[in-house]
């Protein structure tokens, strides 16, 4: 049986030693085959030298360049595309998602579960700001996305090979995949861990990105913005209706007092504001479908290590790479001595 390790990575040549050095004697424990199916979301520091030695050295370790940064989502997606395994883990690199798990995931998986989802129960080393604003999102989602989705559960998931042949059926472009996930239905398994702080590095998830990231999960899962548009026009419409009686019923008896024009500019704004708010909600949904309907690809790559020379190319996606070039060996060595990691480790003579 092959198991495979999805990793995307974006700007962790920090971490990628110390996450090598703790999942491969993991990954030798295991009764299973092993690749590791790194995707390099578009690195600026030495992420993708590091990526290219440990190709050359283990050919166990597939790797997929892309030609940007296509974001986290995109990432997973190309991975599990590329991934060959029976069993396929999804994981950061930085880590916090511990390879020290896989035993029991794969014990579920071995018991017939499609999909076995970690959950977070602590979340040791991030800030109050962060748990918080993490609540606040899982709550939201259940409530306006769907109310399958798990609670603290992220994207550290194994799938069946059978759950990976339906998520590649998933070719949208705005993706939020815990949402997919919890879509399918898929007969699922949770394993409780402790989240640990990050190995090393920084996290690639700034604040603005993670509310970009809410509001893709949101707008392309729920049209719950439109509904709540709809809902406060119909108020302000009833509000506008009964005020309009009153001053009518005033106008009849002659109690009528004039009111002063601030009270209309205040009314005016309101309205207005609450019209573009309208039309705006309106415009993301309508850039959504439009967005949808060029059909542009997901991710490109642009360069792959050991994907192997008679790859099926995926739907949907940009492929720059002619062919499958191999790493030369002297930038393997160069990895293991510079990371101070031992050359079995990297060339993973365990299996
Ligand atoms: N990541 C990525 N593309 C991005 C941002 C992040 O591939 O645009 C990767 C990152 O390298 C890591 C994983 O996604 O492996 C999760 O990111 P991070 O640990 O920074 O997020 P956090 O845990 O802080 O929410
Ligand atoms: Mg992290």
């Amino acid at each position: 049986m092959l198991l495979s390790i999805v990793i995307p990575v974006f700007n962790e040549e920090a971490v990628l030693p110390s996450l090598l050095a703790s999942l491969l004697p993991v990954l030798s424990s295991i009764n299973y085959d092993y690749e590791l199916v790194f995707v390099d979301d578009g690195s600026q520091d030495g992420t993708r030298q590091q990526l290219t030695a440990m190709a050359a050295a283990n050919s166990h370790i597939k790797v997929l360049e892309f030609s940007r940064n296509f974001g986290h989502q995109a990432a997973i997606t190309a991975g599990l595309d590329f991934a060959s395994g029976d069993a396929v883990v999804v994981m950061d690199a930085d880590l916090q998602d511990p390879p020290e798990l896989l035993p029991e995931m794969l014990h579920a998986f071995e018991q017939g579960f499609e999909v076995v989802s970690a959950q977070r129960i602590t979340r040791d080393g991030e800030g109050v700001f962060k748990r918080s604003t993490a609540a606040m999102f899982y709550s939201l989602m259940q409530k306006a996305v769907d109310k399958r989705l798990k609670p603290q559960v992220g994207d550290f998931r194994l799938f069946s090979r059978a759950a990976v042949q339906v998520l590649r059926r998933f070719r949208e472009q705005h993706r939020f995949m815990r949402g997919i996930v919890a879509w399918l239905g898929l007969k699922e398994a949770i394993i409780p861990f402790h989240r640990a702080p990050r190995a090393a590095g920084t996290s690639k998830y700034p604040f603005w990105k993670m509310a970009a990231f809410a509001w893709t999960a949101i707008s392309s899962f729920s049209a719950l913005p439109l509904k709540l548009s709809l809902y406060g026009g119909l108020i302000t419409l009833m509000i506008g209706f009964f005020y309009s009686l009153k001053v009518i019923y005033e106008a009849l008896t002659s109690s009528y007092t004039d009111q002063t024009w601030s009270s209309l500019v205040c009314l005016q704004l309101c309205f207005n504001g609450i019209i573009l708010v309208a039309i705006g909600l309106i415009g993301e949904y309508v850039a959504k479908i439009y967005e949808e309907s060029k059909g542009r690809p997901l991710y490109v790559v642009a360069d792959a290590m050991n994907i192997g020379p008679h790859i099926a190319i995926p739907d949907r996606i940009g492929w720059l790479c002619a062919d499958n070039p191999k790493p030369t060996k002297t930038q393997s060595e160069t990895f293991s001595r510079q990371n101070g990691i031992p050359a079995d480790a990297v060339t993973g003579r365990n299996t």
